[in-house]
């Protein structure tokens, strides 16, 4: 088991990044659940492909889900 924040940080980001986990778990979520799950697994170190696949598996399933903005984005989106 993990020791200390870094070390279970890491160990977080690596057990979640499985794609299979994402497309199990993210249909079960809410809107503000994906949200502190993808910026958690951002700050764990998580690719970027990861939080896309959570993003996609939790919009595709949720037909109240208005989106969320890109895993990439760390700017607000401009309003046009
Ligand atoms: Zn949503």
């Amino acid at each position: 088991m993990s020791t200390n924040l870094h070390d279970a940080a890491d160990q977080f980001a690596a057990v979640w990044s499985s794609q299979d986990t994402a497309y199990e778990a993210a249909p079960a979520l809410q809107c503000v659940e994906i949200d502190v799950l993808v910026d958690l697994l951002r700050a764990a170190g998580a690719t970027s492909t990861t939080l896309t696949n959570w993003l996609d598996a939790h919009t595709v399933s949720d037909p109240d889900c208005r989106g969320h903005s890109t895993p990439a984005s760390t700017e607000p989106s401009p309003t046009t």
